[in-house]
């Protein structure tokens, strides 16, 4: 039965059960959801049509003895000539020579193996039972774990699938089985795990895909229509005249893009429903005017406002350049950790007594003693850990402004619609008219001499560079070594007058500040960093970018990079130093040489790395799918995401009966209830 403990299976004990415990396998029932990782396919094929180097199966009849001969200490070989329909090919086993007495002259043999064709040999991996059947084409592979083989984890599922899988019961409603023919779910989870043809296969494949997609669609609709519903009476009105009057005082026309959020963004602030918000737009697209407009009309509508950056540096950029923005329209505090003692009480008095509109700072801002008066919106940039925590803390303080989120990494459809799936999204897909576009190059070490009397005359053009050096992953040391040795290095072929500046992530955050602010001032000309150069940071007169080592970074990430140059009115340049081993990494190089385009970039990477790397393992708040899969799977996430949305919108989670099932599953996972407002 489904319930009952593992070890009731007659095979297992107190070992096995143990082993079983390490696949999250407790009950008999837990094996019928242990899917197969992966199939070998053993479709026997005639000789003609294998190709060379192909690894296939073939069936044929031994006509000689075997033989044996030893190399080295302990290698052997071991050959016997196989008839294969009209053609004797020599079968070859290296290191298995006890096979010598299964090999019997006269015998019909069925082997799977790397075909030579032009020997006409075959390199046998698998010496398959003589009572291998044309059924017996398709194997289940099963992830297997400590002493679990998987011939042990077949015999295992195939008790349980006898004795509990009738009581596995039909979750999803009959519409979309039929719609998309696929088999329910007791048929399904046997052609699983006991595939009887490769057709049956997909269809099983076909069907988990679709429900794992569509199950975790509807839990994030569902977030999404109850926060909503938890969040009313919040509505904002405010004068839409003064905001006319306010962009039409910008000292550039809003692109269309921008226009386009800004209404989204201010059709939330009006709405009674929660903003929660995701605004994507690619380094220098401008969202942080659409940020400040959206502050203003919280401002107009009377109540404040409050702008997060990751970095103090960045918080003072924002705090200036939205003063000059706004002028005398707004009253801007600024608020981060270094601002202490009594300055640091005053400023928060004014915040608490409401005589400050907008408040900027580092994300501590809402984590620590400050009281707003009345905050309307919060806005966090350039966050990657997408706000899960900070509005737990504005919830536990109490407070609930609509936040809208915003990001300079332009994020794959199939992974915005997964890993945000709860919230909005808005994207400024054009760049502001005029940009120079990057000009990137790719070169090897070896012209490094050339690179450094670029650098050279870009500085004396008045201009500063910057210089990344690689994050070795395993050793935070050497890591830092290799910047310092850069740097060092630099130091020495570069001119006296050259300012070169090191940064790197042993340094304290008052020593980075430091240092940024150096460079900002344009003290340095040439900064050494690893990897953290604070995204977002605007110096606008810095034009080259070099790039150590650029093929072990990911696409996105080069692209932030090179976002840091080309923000002023002079020609930027990226350079990648890379020597790419594989077909990949030359592809990669050459994609960042011809597109400047984020989105392009990011969908390659999502292709090139999979969804797990894409945001860093532990930020991905991806689901784990067991059969489904974001990237290949993306027409059935589209699909799922469409019928999720559909079942939302007509209520029948609700009210209708077949829908029980999905609404009980979704509403007892507690990750679930995490997500939701209260
Ligand atoms: P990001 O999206 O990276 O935060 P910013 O908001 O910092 O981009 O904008 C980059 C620069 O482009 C700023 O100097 C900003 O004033 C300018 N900018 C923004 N929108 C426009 C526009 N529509 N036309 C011209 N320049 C613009
Ligand atoms: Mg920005």
């Amino acid at each position: 039965m489904f319930n009952d403990p593992v070890d009731s299976i007659p095979s297992v004990g107190e070992k096995t059960k143990e082993q079983l415990a390490l696949l999250n396998i407790s009950k008999v029932g837990d094996l019928l959801f242990h899917f197969p990782f992966r199939y070998d396919f053993f479709e026997l094929k005639p000789l003609k049509e294998i190709n060379h180097e192909e690894v296939a199966t073939i069936q044929g009849e031994i006509v000689s003895e075997p033989s044996v001969s030893y190399f080295g200490r302990k290698k052997s070989r071991l050959t016997c000539t196989v008839q294969v329909g009209v053609v004797a090919i020599k079968a070859i086993f290296f290191n298995q020579a006890f096979l010598k007495d299964k090999l019997k002259r006269g015998e019909s043999v069925t082997l799977t193996g790397k075909w030579d064709m032009h020997r006409l040999q075959l390199t046998v991996q698998q010496l398959h039972p003589k009572s291998f059947q044309e059924d017996q084409t398709i194997q289940p592979v099963y992830h297997t774990r400590a002493n679990l083989s998987t011939k042990q984890i077949k015999k295992l599922v195939s008790y349980s699938i006898k004795s509990s899988l009738e009581e596995i019961v039909e979750m999803l409603p009959e519409k979309y089985l039929t719609d998309y023919k696929l088999p329910n779910r007791q048929q399904a989870i046997k052609s699983l795990h006991q595939p009887s043809s490769k057709t049956v296969l997909k269809h099983a494949r076909r069907r988990f895909i679709f429900e794992e997609l569509f199950i975790f669609q509807l839990k994030m609709q569902w977030i999404k229509a109850h926060n909503k519903k938890k969040s009313e009476g919040i509505s904002k009105t405010f004068d839409q005249e003064k905001i006319k009057a306010f962009i039409s005082r910008l000292s550039f026309d809003l692109t269309d893009s921008q226009k386009r959020v800004l209404e989204e963004i201010l059709d939330d602030l009006r709405s009674q429903a929660h903003m929660n918000r995701l605004l994507q737009g690619d380094v220098g697209s401008g969202k942080t005017v659409v940020a400040a407009i959206a502050l203003y009309a919280t401002h107009l509508a009377g109540q404040q406002g409050a702008l997060m950056v990751p970095t103090e540096i960045l918080a003072e950029q924002h705090e200036q350049s939205l003063k000059e923005l706004f002028g005398e329209l707004l009253n801007i505090e600024l608020l981060t950790g270094s601002i202490k003692g009594k300055k640091r009480e005053e400023k928060l008095e004014r915040i608490e007594k409401g005589e400050v509109d907008l408040v900027v700072g580092t994300h501590a801002l809402i984590q620590e003693d400050t009281v707003f008066n009345d905050i309307g919106l919060v806005i966090v940039d350039e966050q990657h850990r997408f706000g899960v925590e900070q509005r737990k803390t504005l919830r536990d303080k109490g407070i609930h402004p609509d936040v809208l989120f915003m990001t300079a990494t332009p994020i794959p459809r199939t992974l915005s619609i997964t890993s945000f799936g709860d919230m909005d999204v808005s994207i400024i897909d054009e760049m502001p008219k005029g940009r120079k576009a990057i000009d990137t190059f790719w070169v090897k070490e070896n012209m490094l001499d050339r690179v450094h009397q670029f650098i050279i005359s870009e500085v004396q053009n008045g201009h500063q560079a910057y210089v990344i050096c690689p994050l070795i992953e395993e050793s935070d040391k050497l890591d830092i070594q290799n910047a310092v040795d850069v740097y060092e290095q630099l130091q020495s072929v570069l001119p006296q007058d050259i300012q070169v500046g090191l940064m790197h992530g042993r340094l304290s955050s008052q020593e980075k500040d430091d240092v940024m602010r150096d460079y900002a001032d344009n003290e340095i000309q040439v900064l050494v960093s690893t990897t953290v150069v604070e995204v977002g940071v605007n110096v606008p007169n810095a034009t080259i970018m070099v790039i150590y080592d650029a093929e072990r970074f990911g696409l996105a990430q080069l692209h932030q990079l090179r976002g840091r140059v080309g923000r002023g009115q002079d020609q930027s340049y990226c350079i990648l130093l890379a020597d790419p081993k594989g077909d990949t990494g030359k592809e990669r190089m050459r994609v960042m040489t011809e597109t400047n385009d984020g989105f392009t970039l990011s969908e390659h990477d999502l292709q090139i790395r999979g969804p797990g790397d894409f945001f860093g393992k532990k930020q991905s708040g991806l689901p784990e799918f067991k059969v489904a899969n974001i990237v290949d799977d993306y027409r059935a996430l589209e699909v799922a995401r469409r019928d999720a949305v559909q079942v939302m919108r007509e209520n029948l989670l609700e009210t209708d009966p077949e829908y029980v099932k999905l609404r009980e599953m979704i509403e007892s996972d507690p990750k679930i209830q995490e997500r939701i407002f209260d």
